[in-house]
């Protein structure tokens, strides 16, 4: 075990946090987050620029992860960023998965898909759109609606995950209160779709 622990791979973490998923399909249920530095997407709207450097945010292997996420009573695991696909997640996700945990991805889909996940969900970004082949994984696709134009662009991907992926709408934070009436209009038009609204922030939770 010992070689094990210091030959494991290192990822970039800007954090990790026991709270509750507040978004998408997951949303309600417990959740260990861990946030991944780096990101290249470039979202003018980013909530968490301070991601965006990898340098910026200290190494960690993952059974020193698994060793904090242990002192909780955490079932199911969010893996975020950042953008995680940057980073071949296929042994993280080996080693969390023999532990028992549920793996939930988040990710804008521009990298390939790495890892072995029970959700994905995939949330295109004009900035550095997602690759076609990723989508057709993806068990949730969540759109941020920042302006109007953001319907044509959930219509897009729409086209592009499959028949059983769960759609979502989210109004980007800050646009909620000019959004939130389009957003639901939108849906009462557009049944398969459905409505994600970042309730942590509205709880003042991380
Ligand atoms: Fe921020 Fe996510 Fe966009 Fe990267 S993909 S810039 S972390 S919102």
């Amino acid at each position: 075990m010992i070689n094990e622990i210091s030959n494991a791979e290192q990822f970039p973490i800007m954090e990790m946090y026991y709270t509750i998923q507040g978004e998408g399909y997951q949303q309600g249920k417990s959740a260990f987050f861990i946030r991944l530095g780096g990101c290249d997407v470039g979202c003018t709207w980013c909530d968490v620029k301070d991601s965006w450097h990898k340098d910026k945010h200290p190494l960690m292997d993952i059974f020193s992860i698994i060793a904090i996420i242990k002192k909780t009573k955490a079932e199911n695991i969010v893996i975020t960023g950042g953008e995680p696909l940057m980073y071949n997640l296929n042994n993280w996700c080996s080693i969390l998965k023999e532990e028992g945990f549920n793996l939930f991805l988040e990710t804008s889909g521009a990298y390939p898909l790495s890892g072995k996940w029970d959700w994905i969900c995939i949330s295109p970004k004009k900035f550095k759109a997602p690759l076609k082949e990723i989508l057709l994984f993806a068990n949730e696709l969540k759109i941020i609606v920042f302006n109007k134009q953001d319907f044509k662009w959930a219509a897009e991907h729409q086209k592009m995950v499959s028949q059983n992926c769960k759609l979502f709408l989210q109004p980007e934070w800050s646009k909620k209160e000019i959004l939130l009436n389009d957003i639901i209009e939108y849906i009462k038009n557009n049944p398969q779709w459905m409505l994600s609204l970042q309730i942590h922030k509205y709880m003042e939770i991380p």
